[in-house]
């Protein structure tokens, strides 16, 4: 019989179909990210045939060598910077991920930090609970538009270019964009503007929303120099990985309103924050939960189970990472 390690309690649909098929499931009992020397506790008490991880979990060599016979590590997650692929790699060990179905629910939850920080949501709803509201006001919290401002986009893969969709047809932006390969699709659809280099969107886009992978290439792609190239009136958005933004130079940004404001899901120390940022007030702050709907977190649960199942049955798993 098949073994399955499961890192953590994800929605039960995704479980069911691993026992349907005659595995035996084991779903760790803690309830919190693993330690690195608890996962390896765990993953040693059998000799498990796959394993399903989060993007908490830490998996490099020594994971992969307490559990030699664990050729599959299935990501609940579309984003795998948790995974040393090159140890992988070596041990010819498969890694999948879970890209699409989230795709939508991590756009919206874009949108609505870009809405939140333009129009000041979260500051006006502090505002009314401590009882401040006294009557409309002509000047009181003004915030900005996005209708016909220009959107750039760091990163025009699926993510990026749902955003760039809600962008043009929902508010009519100016769609730029930078990635390191052109997207065709997004050009003719959206009538997006291609830029080579970062430092182009920066300069020119009043929203500028984050969506590329974390790699070494893209670690703190935008740093203090770049921050200093953005309107003082624009917003950053980041919603792909923390590190993407060198977040000190951030808090400085923000402290000296180089830029007007940033709303991010996702943070460079993950789960703790840089010094000084929870005391803005131009920044708005979500717990890493933009692909956090139930439908969607079902969705990538069942396919990183189906991963799993096509690759025991010996037929290619559908998001094998290329590497
Ligand atoms: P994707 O692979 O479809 O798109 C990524 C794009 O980035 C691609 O077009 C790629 O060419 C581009 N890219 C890669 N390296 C680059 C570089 N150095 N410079 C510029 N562009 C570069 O991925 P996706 O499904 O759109 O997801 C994007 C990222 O969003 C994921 O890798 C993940 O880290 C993040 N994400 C976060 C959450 C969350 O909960 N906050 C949820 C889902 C995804």
């Amino acid at each position: 019989m098949k073994k399955i390690y499961v890192t953590r309690l994800i929605p039960e649909s995704a479980i069911a179909m691993l026992r349907e098929r005659g595995y035996e499931v084991d779903v760790s009992s803690y309830d919190d990210v693993l330690t690195k020397d608890e996962l390896k506790k765990e993953l040693k008490k059998k000799e498990y045939d796959a394993v399903l991880c989060l993007l908490t979990d830490k998996i490099d060599a020594d994971i992969f060598d307490v559990a030699p016979k664990a050729k599959i590590f299935a990501n609940f997650a579309v984003g795998y910077n948790n995974v040393d692929v090159e140890a992988a790699k070596e041990r010819g060990v498969t890694i999948t991920n879970t890209p699409e179905v989230l795709t939508a629910t991590v756009a919206e939850h874009t949108f609505a930090l870009m809405m939140a920080i333009a129009r000041r949501v979260v500051e006006a709803d502090k505002f009314m609970r401590s009882g401040k509201f006294r009557n409309w006001e002509p000047f009181m919290l003004l915030g900005t538009d996005l209708t016909r401002k220009t959107l750039g986009i760091l990163g025009a893969g699926r993510i990026g270019t749902r955003v760039a969709h809600h962008g043009r047809r929902g508010f009519e932006m100016k769609i730029i964009y930078y990635d390191v390969q052109r997207n065709e699709y997004l050009e003719k659809n959206y009538d997006a503007k291609y830029f080579a280099t970062p430092e182009e969107v920066l300069k020119e886009a009043d929203f500028v929303s984050v969506h590329v992978p974390l790699l070494p290439s893209t670690t703190h792609l935008i740093n203090a120099k770049h921050l200093k190239l953005m309107k003082k009136t624009a917003y950053l958005i980041n919603t792909s990985r923390g590190p993407v933004i060198d977040e000190a130079a951030l808090v400085i940004a923000l402290k000296e309103k180089w830029i007007a404001g940033a709303a991010l899901d996702v943070f460079e120390h993950e789960p703790k924050l840089s010094p000084g940022l929870s005391e803005l007030d131009n920044v708005i702050i979500t717990p890493h939960i933009a692909s956090a709907t139930l439908a969607t977190r079902v969705a990538m649960a069942e396919l990183a189970s189906k991963n799993i199942i096509e690759y025991l049955e010996g037929r290619e798993p559908p998001n094998r990472i290329k590497f």
